[in-house]
Formats: structure tokens, C-alpha cells, sequence
């Protein structure tokens, strides 16, 4: 624990050094940029001084132009990124709204946020004029990626696509831009091994439009449930199909989960590690189906994946089923209590792994 505390204490000094770095690069970048040194180099923009003279990626160049142009109107965007407030990703999307008059209100709402999360502000405070509402099926040669970019997408854009959607982008780390360069720089041999996630682009506060890759299978069983519906829902939208289906997931999750609507009259007496219905319903709505385990900056997990009830005096240790002994804990935390209590060594004899972890217990 200690040498993990340790090891922690050099990454966040390390951290902080990397953001302080990249404020004072962009800082100098935007001085630059004002005396039009890049012209005196004899290069025709910024941006072409920092890919063909400073040899970053296309897309790397880009994010620091954009930054650099923002810092020359609104020099507090410097402070906040050697800060470490601002990602150096959604300053793209900070520099289309944020202005020399507003920037003191409108600034701080892009602080930690991924690009993803920064678009959906910029679609709040400058709402798409016309969303387009319609359903676009265009069949596929190969790359995946390539439908992505399709003819819907009419929001004003950049001139960056890259990395404007995946799981790089869901944490706020503005030296994300070796992700970038990769995918720029040395694109993968064969893209469609790797199926990109859905990319969602938001449009309104309340709109977003969804890119999703999908199989001929998919759009058959699309199909036969628009048909099957035909009578109760004549001319449901994809969109009202696809909720329906999902809402039907989400019962299911939630019946599993001890959530049914009508609580049993006689509970069963807790046996063993069994957690009765009415109990998992209690914990549930008190732990708001979100992870409990604190960690160690004080916060609690907050996870919606994977979550189990877990006991906080194990069973084996005769803690009893009840709501006060048990809370909602993801799978990883789940496992790392038990590890807390039991140890390492009897967790590798007697439950090696996750599966061996029964869903229930803790
Ligand atoms: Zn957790």
C-alpha cells in the first residue's frame, strides 16, 4: 500500500509537470503566433510550422494551433491548461463558443470535461439550427470508420476528425494527443478488425445524432420488429423501436437485480449469503445503483457497470443479509473488498479470478 502510494504521489507529480509543460509551449506557441514568427521561418501557417518544422501529426498540429489562437484572444486558457483544467481535446470545441467577452462565464464550464462531454456544451449553448431527425442506412465497403463521417453530420466543423469519438477520449487528459498521432500518423493495417464505438454528436441540449455500425442481421431483426409491431405501434420511428427494446432490457436488468415492482409479502428468511428482494430493492434505491466503494481521494466509485451486492461483513465472517450489511458494489471493487478482508492468498485458493466470485456476495 505504501509503495502504491508512492508510486502514485511521483505520477501526480509527474502530471503536473506535463500540464504545466504544455501551458507553457502553447503560451510561447500563441506569442509566437502574434509576432508571425512562423512567417519569418518562411513556413505559409502555424500550423504548417508545427508539422513540417516541429514534426508533430497533422492532427497534434492542429489541437495546439487552435489552442494558441485561443490563448491569443483569451489568455486565461493558458492558466487553465498548465492548470490541468482544461484538456488540450476540448479546447477544439471550447475555441468554436468561447469568446474575449464571454469567456469568464463561459470558460469554466469546459473544466474537465473530455471532448465528448465539451461538445454537448457547445450543443447546449449553440443549439444546432435545423437537427436533422431522419434514419440514413449506406452499406459499407470496409473501414467501419468511414460511415462515421456521414452526409448528416452538417454541424460546423474543424478540419479534425480524428479522435472526435472513443474511450481515449473519456478521460480528461490533455497529453492525449500520442492517441491522436497514432491513429493520424500510423494508421492500422486492417480498421476493420477493430470496430470503432457508436459516435454520438450532439446537436441540441437535448439531441444528439447516433453513428452506428451495424450488421445486415441487425437491420433484418430491425426490420421483423417493425413489422411485428405494425399493429400496436403503426410507424414507430427506429428510434421509438430501438428504446422499446431497450426498455425492455432494462426491466429485465432491474427484475435480476431485485427492482420488481411489487415487493413479496412474507420475505424469505436470509439464509446463508442469499439476499432477500425486499433488501436488494432497499440497497438499490439507497445506493442510488451506483457503486459504493470509497476511494481513497474520499470520493465513492459512482459505477453503473457490472454491479453486484456486496457485503460489507462478509458472510463468512457471519455478516447477515440485511440492508444496513449490504451495498451496491461494481465487480472490481466487489473483488478488491474481499481481497481486503480475506487476502490475497486465500482469494487466489478459493477464488481465483473474477468468475469464481459468486454474483451475489461480497
Ligand atoms: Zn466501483
Amino acid at each position: 500500500m505504501n509503495t502504491a502510494r508512492a508510486l502514485s504521489a511521483n505520477l501526480a507529480s509527474l502530471l503536473r509537470r506535463e500540464h504545466s509543460a504544455l501551458g507553457a509551449f502553447l503560451v510561447a506557441l500563441a506569442d509566437f503566433d502574434r509576432r508571425r514568427a512562423w512567417m519569418t521561418l518562411g513556413h505559409a501557417s502555424l500550423f504548417a510550422y508545427l508539422h513540417r518544422e516541429l514534426r508533430l501529426s497533422k492532427a497534434a498540429a492542429q489541437y495546439r494551433k487552435v489552442a494558441a489562437e485561443l490563448i491569443e484572444e483569451v489568455p486565461a486558457v493558458g492558466e487553465a491548461l498548465g492548470e490541468g483544467r482544461l484538456c488540450l481535446t476540448s479546447i477544439v470545441e471550447a475555441a468554436r463558443v468561447v469568446t474575449a467577452q464571454n469567456w469568464e462565464t463561459v470558460l469554466p464550464r469546459f473544466f474537465g470535461l473530455s471532448r465528448r462531454e465539451a461538445m454537448e456544451v457547445v450543443a447546449e449553448l449553440q443549439p444546432h439550427p435545423a437537427p436533422p431527425t431522419r434514419t440514413i442506412v449506406s452499406p459499407m465497403r470496409t473501414a467501419p470508420s468511414k460511415v462515421a463521417a456521414g452526409p448528416a453530420s452538417a454541424l460546423p466543423t474543424l478540419p479534425l476528425e480524428v479522435g472526435a469519438a472513443g474511450p481515449a477520449e473519456e478521460n480528461c487528459t490533455p497529453g492525449s494527443s500520442g492517441e491522436l498521432t497514432m491513429r493520424e500518423g500510423r494508421r492500422p493495417a486492417a480498421p476493420a478488425a477493430a470496430p470503432r464505438p457508436a459516435e454520438v454528436v450532439p446537436l441540441t441540449a437535448d439531441l444528439r445524432r447516433f453513428h452506428l455500425t451495424v450488421s445486415d442481421r441487425f437491420l433484418r431483426k430491425l426490420q421483423a420488429a417493425k413489422d411485428a409491431l405494425s399493429h400496436a405501434r403503426p410507424g414507430a420511428t427506429e428510434e421509438e423501436l430501438l428504446e422499446a427494446g431497450l426498455d425492455l432490457l432494462l426491466e429485465k436488468a432491474a427484475k435480476r437485480k431485485g427492482l420488481v415492482a411489487k415487493p413479496r409479502k412474507t420475505p424469505r428468511p436470509a439464509k446463508s449469503d442469499h439476499i432477500p428482494a425486499h433488501v436488494k430493492r432497499a440497497v438499490m434505491e439507497r445506493d442510488g445503483g451506483r457503486c459504493q466503494f470509497r476511494l481513497p481521494s474520499g470520493e465513492i466509485c459512482g459505477s453503473t457497470h457490472q454491479l453486484e451486492f456486496d457485503h460489507i461483513e462478509p458472510v463468512a465472517l457471519g455478516g447477515a443479509s440485511t440492508v444496513d450489511n449490504v451495498r451496491i458494489a461494481c465487480r472490481r471493487h466487489n473483488i478488491i473488498s474481499a481481497r481486503r478482508v480475506f487476502g490475497d492468498d486465500w482469494m487466489d485458493r478459493y477464488a481465483p479470478g473474477k468468475a469464481s466470485l459468486p454474483a451475489e456476495t461480497g
